[in-house]
């Protein structure tokens, strides 16, 4: 049953942001008082009191010039008018009804869609003029709301619950469909999403440098022009994730922030933003750290992967803009080698070439991400481990220390998600850390588990 959809319209500032994360419940779209900051348009699973409903945030309507950036984010929010059974138009009842608001809301009145009115910022008296003067745009009512303070959501309820109810849409009473909310995964003490649940979506989050090509590449892959794409580097602001089919397979893809500082950009912003990169890459079970080819393992490149290998993540590395590459061969050798060297931790690690822009190797690429995901959850038996570990104890055992030999009992794996050993042994603190490395390097190649974030912890046996 599919559950009502309201989209969220209004200028920039009004506090679009605001009002999602309350109705969503998770601080999850980006605000700040940078005009145009939220810049295109993102689902989440919605309540009010009784409701549920899905909830579309959208870029500020702007009337500009269409090839503009203001213009682009203006036809997004058409889109979303389109699409939604009631909009939720919002105003700044400080700031009073400006020519802008004017012009969209005659541009909504043509739609044909149920309206709400909001005034926002209503709280105290600064907000009654703006609110009296919304009642000249010719859309009913306006509810006085304080999306900050959370007053006047009754008021938003009821005329919500009224609007629904005329657009005839089924609401679903079960709690199921609400388990997640856009990013709602529950993480345990470690931050790990928690178990596996076989019919919650792969959660694949798609990182790198602003420029890199991650909003081309998404759009190649859902086929929609759902984001913003453009020579603007860094217009990705926050992450945004988009539900997504490939295979059969339910994919939930993150798009994240660039990661780069960037000069003319506000600091606080900027703060926001890659605490919003990190955030998908914890929330992601495979991250595909995106490398412009031409232009590849910047030290920005190097400072997130490795942070996902920190965060245990399995990873795939995609070479994009491949179709800018001449040599391919050679190319391919000279980067292969590299990403050995750099990121020895994940010996190995999938590297797909690809092309966001034409498509190419944009299959090879998912591929590349469901068997990373398989060899994350990849559970080795004792026995197995056992008998490559006898090997291990009889012709390569640990060095003596002080004088004294280390005894290796045997291993097994405690945990998946990524894989963690556990050797146990005669004095975990005296195994040196160049023989974990071996361990983890045997366990790698052995059970085949190339670019698998793997943990080894030493414990005593006593
Ligand atoms: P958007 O551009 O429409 O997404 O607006 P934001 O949600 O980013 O909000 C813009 C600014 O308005 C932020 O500084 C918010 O904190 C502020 N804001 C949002 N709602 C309210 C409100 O109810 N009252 C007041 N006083 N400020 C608000
Ligand atoms: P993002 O900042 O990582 O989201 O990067 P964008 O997707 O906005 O792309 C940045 C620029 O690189 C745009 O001008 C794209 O057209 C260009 N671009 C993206 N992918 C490719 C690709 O595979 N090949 C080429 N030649 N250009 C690309």
């Amino acid at each position: 049953m599919s559950l009502p959809v309201v989209a969220i319209v209004g200028r920039p500032n009004v506090g679009k942001s605001t009002l999602f994360n309350r109705l969503v419940g998770k601080k999850l779209a980006l605000v700040d008082d940078t005009p145009g900051v939220t810049r295109d348009r993102r689902m989440g699973d919605a309540r009010l009191g009784d409701l549920k409903f899905q909830i579309m945030d959208t870029a500020g309507l702007e009337d500009a010039d269409p090839t503009s950036l203001a213009g682009r984010m203006r036809a997004m929010s058409e889109a979303a008018i389109r699409e939604c059974d009631v909009v939720l138009f919002l105003i700044d009842a400080r700031a009073g009804v400006l020519p802008l608001d004017e012009h969209f809301a005659e541009f909504i009145r043509k739609c044909e869609r149920p309206v709400i009115l909001v005034a926002n910022k209503a709280e105290g008296k600064a907000g009654e003029g703006g609110l009296l003067d919304s009642y000249a745009l010719g859309l009913g009512d306006p509810i006085a709301l304080s999306a900050e303070h959370g007053e006047g959501t009754s008021d938003l309820y009821e005329a919500l619950r009224d609007k629904l109810a005329t657009v005839g849409k089924d609401m679903p009473d079960e709690e199921d469909a609400f388990d997640e909310a856009i990013t709602g995964i529950d993480l345990d003490e470690e931050g790990n999403a928690i178990e596996d649940d076989p019919l919650r979506p792969l959660r694949v989050a798609i990182v790198g440098r602003p420029n890199a090509g991650k909003s081309t590449l998404i759009n190649q892959l859902i086929g929609k022009e759902r984001l913003l794409v453009g020579p603007e580097a860094g217009i990705t602001r926050d992450s945004i994730s988009v539900d997504w089919e490939w295979k059969g397979r339910e994919i939930k893809l993150f798009d994240t922030a660039g990661m780069r500082r960037k000069a003319r950009v506000q600091e606080k912003l900027e703060k926001l933003s890659v605490a919003d990169g990190l955030r998908a890459v914890k929330f992601a079970e495979v991250v595909v750290v995106l490398l412009d080819a031409t232009i590849p393992f910047e030290k920005q490149d190097l400072q997130i992967t490795d942070l996902i290998i920190r965060e245990g993540r399995s990873l795939v590395i995609g070479l994009n803009k491949w179709d800018l590459i001449e040599d391919r061969g050679a190319k391919f050798r000279e980067l292969r080698e590299e990403a050995d060297r750099l990121l020895p931790q994940v010996k190995g690690v999938p590297l797909v070439t690809l092309s966001g822009l034409t498509g190419e190797g944009t299959s090879r690429l998912m591929d590349a991400c469901l068997k990373a995901y398989d060899l994350w959850n990849i559970r080795i038996s004792t026995g197995r481990l056992n008998r490559w570990f006898s090997g291990v104890i009889e012709h390569h055992p640990p060095p003596a220390v002080a004088g004294r030999r280390l005894k290796l009992r045997y291993i097994t794996q405690a945990k998946a998600r990524p894989p963690h050993f556990v050797v146990f042994c005669t004095r975990p603190d005296a195994v040196p850390e160049s023989y974990r490395r071996y361990l983890i390097n045997g366990l790698r190649e052995t059970f085949e588990m190339p670019g698998v974030p793997i943990r080894l912890h030493m414990k005593s046996s006593g």
